[in-house]
């Protein structure tokens, strides 16, 4: 059986306990994890502040950093073949989409790596005529990362490039649940050449290992992807270190398709914003918000589509959906849809666990437009299944759209410029894509409002908020300061 490492000060170790990985397709322990409990956290930690402070990574200037980050992009892409296997194969998200999406994962490092030396500073016009006054853009320092099953690689790369661009080094907990391609990553991470303990990769659970890395009196910010009632408990344990942090939480976001829409498109789209990744995407469109006038040809296609799905092993390269990542997972969408079918919604697609080994559930469409409290209209299901409503106007649709706790992402499908530009602007989420759905590219920020979170991943933005400002006070005058008691 396979056993994964720990990745502490530029060293491997197999933790001082270990716990079983299951297959997600088979259900069946296929890898031991090191398990990381207080002192492995406390380790991590003393390593990455050690490397914080030391001359090597302190006194690097960005631009080698930005090569560091480049050699780091090009293993990821050596070994996206790879990589893509292993979250397959640990976490059940199908190899299609892996072997995609960590092949531009590369293309995040590659960013980040470009931007290292472009964190520029500023000089102020100061209202005092003997003074200079600029301001050094400063890394924050010893940044605490913990991130959820789904897309592991990517979600972590959303947070160390640009922490690490900025000068940072990291403590990164991966999930309990698939941990193994971020524990190979670390293998991949040490062969470019960063100095010892800049990053620093374990995995564990919440309690002995997640809460004691967030509270960590020596960490200075934490990046947190998961869900919003474990961002609660990230937010508590900041008390102790008073840690800035950044939350990328769940979503419920709308997917709202006017009559005038290409429907063709619209149907492709939808069915990838809510069966790709088998739902457990954080922008998943899961709530379909859709013209009176087009609900029933609309839905029929989508019935049609879904059904054709081809739903199989995660290896496979052509399954369409997999097994979902736990069985907690499984047991929590099909609780989802009974309990929506009893506040009245109607079953178009899907609903049950499928009769086979692993943590399948199909693609499952609930038409909620006589069930407007149905959970799955209000509750991150995580899973493939889509609650739908309909709207007679463009303001109930607009209401209907808002009328969530979350605010990470949206779609609007429209051929109508002004119409479109209306729901851009009173649309509450951090996202909306306008005729496409689920696009993503390392130069944009990524992020939510409300329960989805606050903080930008992607983009500038993002390494600018790995780093301080420091106001430096400069005087250029050689006479004497006059009255000490009066503020200049
Ligand atoms: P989760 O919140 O249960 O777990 C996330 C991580 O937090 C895990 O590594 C877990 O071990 C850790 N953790 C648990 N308890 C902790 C504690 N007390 N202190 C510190 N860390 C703790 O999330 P999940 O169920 O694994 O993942 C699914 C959630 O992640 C969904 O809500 C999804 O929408 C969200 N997500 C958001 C984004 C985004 O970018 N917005 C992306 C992917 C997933």
């Amino acid at each position: 059986m396979q056993q994964f490492q720990h990745y502490i000060g530029g060293a491997f170790s197999d933790g001082a306990a270990q716990f079983d990985s299951y297959d997600p397709a088979t259900g069946a322990v296929w890898a031991r994890m090191p398990e990381a409990r207080q002192a492995e956290v406390e380790a991590a930690v003393r390593a990455a502040r050690n490397a914080f402070r030391s001359p090597v990574w302190a006194g690097m200037t960005a631009s080698a950093r930005g090569k560091l980050l480049h050699r780091l992009a090009d293993l990821v892409a050596e070994n996206a073949p790879r990589l893509a296997e292993l979250e397959t194969r640990d976490t059940g998200k199908i190899i299609r989409e892996t072997s995609a999406q960590i092949a531009y994962v590369a293309e995040y490092y590659r960013y980040y790596a470009g931007l290292a030396d472009k964190i520029e500073g500023a000089h102020l016009p100061i209202d005092k005529p003997d003074m200079e006054v600029w301001l050094r853009r400063e890394p924050v320092g010893v940044v605490a990362a913990v991130v959820p099953w789904n897309s592991q690689l990517f979600l972590s790369a959303v947070k160390i490039g640009p922490a690490l661009a900025a000068g940072c080094t990291m403590v990164l907990k991966a999930s309990e649940d698939g941990p193994a391609p971020m524990l190979e990553f670390a293998r991949i991470f040490d062969q470019a050449g960063f100095p010892p303990g800049v990053l620093n990769v374990i995995t564990g659970f919440g309690a002995d290992c997640g809460a004691v890395l967030t509270s960590h009196p020596d960490v200075d910010h934490v990046a947190f992807t998961g869900g919003p009632e474990t961002a609660r408990h990230v937010v508590r344990n900041s008390a102790e270190n008073l840690a800035s942090t950044s939350l990328e939480l769940g979503g419920k976001s709308p997917f709202i398709v006017f009559e005038d829409a290409d429907i063709e498109s619209a149907v492709n789209a939808q069915i990838s914003g809510i069966f790709a990744a088998t739902g457990q995407s954080c922008v998943a469109g899961s709530r379909l918000v859709i013209s009176s006038q087009i609900k029933d040809a609309f839905l029929s296609q989508l019935k049609a589509k879904a059904e054709a799905i081809v739903i199989g092993a995660p290896d496979d390269m052509a399954t369409e959906v997999g097994p979902l990542c736990t069985q907690a997972q499984r047991d929590k969408a099909v609780a989802l849809c009974e309990a929506s079918v009893a506040k009245g919604a109607r079953l178009v697609t899907g609903g049950a666990a499928l009769d086979r080994a692993g943590h399948y559930v199909p693609p499952t469409i609930l038409d909620c437009s006589d069930a407007p409290d149905a959970p799955c209209l209000h509750e991150e299901v995580f899973g493939p299944v889509l609650g739908v409503v309909s709207f007679d106007t463009e303001a109930e649709a607009l209401r209907i759209a808002n009328d969530t706790a979350f605010g990470l992402a949206s779609g609007v499908f429209t051929r109508d410029l002004t119409r479109a530009h209306r729901m851009i602007r009173g649309i509450r989420a951090g996202i909306v894509w306008v005729n496409t759905y689920r696009a993503v590219s390392p130069i944009a920020p990524f992020g939510g409002h409300g329960l989805s979170g606050h903080g930008r991943e992607g983009g500038l933005q993002a390494a600018l908020d790995y780093t301080r400002t420091k106001a430096v006070w400069l005087r250029t005058s050689d006479d004497p300061i006059p009255d000490p008691f009066v503020m200049r």
